[in-house]
């Protein structure tokens, strides 16, 4: 069975211009996602990248069940989308935290647990397990804004795994990160993954960022949103753990960069296929 089964989805957006009094209401459509098909294993990384607009949040949206498709078919673990979500079989982490301010590290990480009815027993164990995965023991007791933006996405992914998915849908979860926080982060997500066996859909404007994570690197372009490359990423034989950011200087990491690079690029001109050659 595969995590996530994308199939032939298109989504059209109604949008209303023309927003002045006067003038008579016009409405255009913007096909943010056009006959789009694609397959995450169970356990497996999927890197989406791609310009602004090219339909990423979308797609990511759909999967979630935040939003329906104008046609085709989102399944998630085999469910309807729907299903999916009532089941809470995956987690999400999105570019803003989304933390609750008024409340500690350890209650954000517990709410879905609390929202579900588990005891507070469990919660609390549950929680402590999360923070301490995530490396943030003694800030527990913290609030969200005591820390840094990368201990807050921290605290969210700990929230994300609270109900032990074997998905986890990240829409640019290290987007307003430093560098060097992200890179962090982008070790400890695997180490993670590793731990948990999630599949992970993962959106990103970063190409050594998606080369990193990825075991494929899912292309897209906009106008109308497609898929124009899948990248299956070579990976070098150092796995996840303290060596894991010598992969960033491998020869085989920077293959993988440049192929993503070259199926990006491909469509920055809008140029026809094969313009280039003539
Ligand atoms: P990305 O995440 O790749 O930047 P989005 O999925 O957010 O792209 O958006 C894809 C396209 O759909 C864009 O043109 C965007 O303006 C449009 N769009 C997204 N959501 C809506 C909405 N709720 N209403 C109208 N248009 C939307
Ligand atoms: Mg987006």
């Amino acid at each position: 069975m595969s995590a996530v089964e994308v199939s032939g989805v298109t989504k059209v957006f109604e949008v209303r211009s023309g927003r002045g009094a006067p003038r008579p209401r016009s409405s255009s459509t913007v096909r943010a996602l056009d006959d789009v098909s694609l397959t995450v294993a169970e356990g497996e990384f999927v890197a989406l990248i791609g310009p602004s607009g090219c339909g990423k949040s979308t797609l990511m949206r759909l999967i979630a069940d935040l939003d329906e498709p104008s046609s085709g078919d989102v399944r998630v673990f085999g469910m309807p989308a729907r299903r999916a979500r009532l089941e809470r079989a995956y987690g999400i982490a999105f570019q803003q935290s989304g933390l609750l301010p008024w409340r500690t590290v350890r209650a954000n990480v517990e709410l879905p647990l609390q929202l579900h009815g588990a005891p507070a027993a469990d919660r609390r164990a549950r929680a402590d397990e999360l923070i301490e995965l995530v490396g943030l023991t003694e800030f527990a007791d913290r609030h969200p804004d005591e820390l840094s933006g990368g201990m807050q996405q921290r605290v969210a992914i700990a929230r994300a795994l609270a109900e032990h998915p074997r998905l986890l849908l990240m829409d640019e979860p290290f987007g307003a990160l430093d560098e060097m926080t992200r890179e962090r982060l982008q070790g400890e997500l695997l180490r993670i993954r590793a731990e948990t066996g999630a599949a992970v859909v993962f959106v990103t404007h970063s190409i050594p960022e998606a080369v990193f994570l990825a075991d494929r690197v899912v292309v897209m372009s906009p106008r109308p949103g497609r898929i124009t490359d899948i990248v299956a990423v070579e990976r070098a034989p150092i796995a996840a753990g303290p060596g894991a950011d010598a992969v960033r200087e491998t020869d085989a990491f920077f293959r993988s960069v440049t192929a993503v690079r070259e199926a990006l690029h491909g469509r920055e001109g809008a140029a026809p296929r094969g313009a280039e050659a003539r």
